[in-house]
């Protein structure tokens, strides 16, 4: 089972998190384990509730950022997935946006570490508040957000991004007894004439690298 479970891991993989489909498979073989111990019947149920949580949690933990409690990378390109397939099916719009901290190094080299980690959590909850709750979140990496906005045009996203950016312009950001002001780029790119995921995530890349460049602070839409 080990072996089995070793190759499924890439240990290759920065985050060293397991995936999902490994955790499922953890889970059937610790529940056969359980059953093959001799352990009083009325204990058993216990044991594998048990085990059942702690499986839980793991699983949680491995699509999680621990620092923002975002989902993480791992967990948006199973869900960018889904919702790309789901709205190439019903022919639904879909848009999708990268959000970058402008000068985020300089927090981290003026306040030290953990004032780069207070504006990531901070700037997390501020991204969580300002969309549906039919737009997904993630912490992509380092300061760098997702978001997945279903139902919803390139022009369209534009509205929540825009009062994304302004909220996060105005936030006070509190830290050591001083008020830290920080800015996003943001790039978006929608499913109009696009063939796969990977084309709208590079879309929405340029749009953003198109941001930084023409001033920071500013939300650019793919093909502008
Ligand atoms: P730009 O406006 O061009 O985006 O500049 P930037 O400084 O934001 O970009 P750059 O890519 O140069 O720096 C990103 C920094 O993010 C570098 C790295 O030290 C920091 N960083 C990445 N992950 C974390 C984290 O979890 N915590 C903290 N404190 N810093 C992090
Ligand atoms: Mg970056
Ligand atoms: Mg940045």
């Amino acid at each position: 089972m080990i072996n089995k479970v070793m190759e499924n891991i890439n240990i290759n993989d920065k985050d060293f998190e397991i995936p999902s489909d490994v955790l499922d498979e953890i889970q059937k073989n610790i529940q056969n384990i359980i059953e093959g111990f001799d352990i009083p019947d009325d204990n058993k149920t216990d044991v594998i509730k048990k085990i059942n949580f702690m499986y839980t949690q793991t699983k949680q933990m491995s699509v999680t950022d621990a620092l923002t409690r975002l989902y993480n990378r791992r967990r948006f390109e199973s869900d960018f997935e889904r919702e790309y397939k789901r709205a190439k099916r019903y022919n639904s719009e879909l848009s999708l946006a990268i959000i970058d901290i402008d000068f985020f190094k300089k927090f981290n080299d003026t306040y030290g570490h953990s004032c780069g980690d207070y504006v990531l959590k901070e700037a997390a909850y501020l991204m969580l508040n300002n969309f549906r709750q039919t737009d997904f979140v993630f912490r992509y990496g380092g300061e760098e957000f997702a978001v997945i906005l279903t139902e919803t045009s390139g022009e369209n996203a534009l509205i929540p991004l825009e009062r994304l950016r302004k909220a996060i312009e105005n936030y006070n950001f509190k830290f050591g007894g001083e008020i830290l002001k920080v800015t996003v780029s943001i790039g978006v790119s929608s499913n109009t004439d696009f063939k796969t995921p990977q084309e709208m995530f590079d879309d929405a890349d340029k749009a953003l690298y198109n941001a930084k460049n023409s001033g920071r602070n500013r939300v650019s839409s793919a093909g502008q």
